[in-house]
């Protein structure tokens, strides 16, 4: 188990801890912690390292059915032990950067709409090539971005790769906007894989 960081200091986290920690019980909403932090532009950031980092329950959404998206309540001040984080930001970054930010099981990019959350964006997580139960290890090699749908299974299969002759032909068949727009993607995502190479 890591030991968990303690917070101090006047800095926005500070803040948005001590607001969460008057209005405990209570569902406060994202405009009153961006308040709290002082209108700190990180606030939403400060908001998961208190959770994840500093391990205060601080409910969402995603925990709760009955909470909206931008609500949240922080019903306990007991901490969870913080979760150990094995994967760097270095290594995090550079696999998104290998995998275009794009999730390799279902082929969504980061900011695409989200099918399975109308109103939110994809968001990719790290994941397994091989699973950690199985032995696989948090190395670059041995993870890949996938979206949190997928991570979470919410969607069963990973549609098959498409076929080159096939993915060729809806290219070409794609408009002059939308090729351009593949091939500005294409060229930030091999930039970034090999430097220099033109
Ligand atoms: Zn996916």
């Amino acid at each position: 188990m890591a030991p968990r960081k303690e917070i101090t200091g006047s800095g926005s986290k500070s803040r948005i801890l001590k607001f969460l920690l008057s209005n405990m019980g209570r569902v406060v909403n994202k405009d009153e912690i961006r308040r709290a932090s002082g209108n700190a532009s990180e606030w939403a950031r400060r908001l998961r390292e208190l959770r994840d980092e500093h391990g205060y329950q601080i409910l969402s959404h995603k925990d709760r059915r009955e909470l909206k998206p931008g609500q949240y309540i922080l019903e306990t001040d007991k901490r969870l032990p913080a979760l150990p984080r094995s994967i760097s930001k270095e290594t995090r970054a550079w696999v998104l950067e290998r995998n275009g930010y794009t999730c390799q099981m279902c082929g969504s990019a980061a900011g695409d709409a989200d099918p399975f959350h109308p109103g939110q964006k994809i968001r990719l997580a790290m994941g397994h090539i091989i699973d950690k139960s199985k032995g696989g290890k948090d190395t670059p090699e041995n993870l890949r971005a996938v979206c949190t749908n997928c991570n979470e299974g919410l969607q069963n299969t990973a549609p098959p790769k498409p076929d080159r002759i096939e993915l060729l032909k809806q290219v070409r068949r794609a408009t002059i906007e939308d090729q351009l727009h593949l091939l500005g993607w294409l060229e930030t995502k091999f930039q970034k894989i090999r430097p220099g190479k033109k």
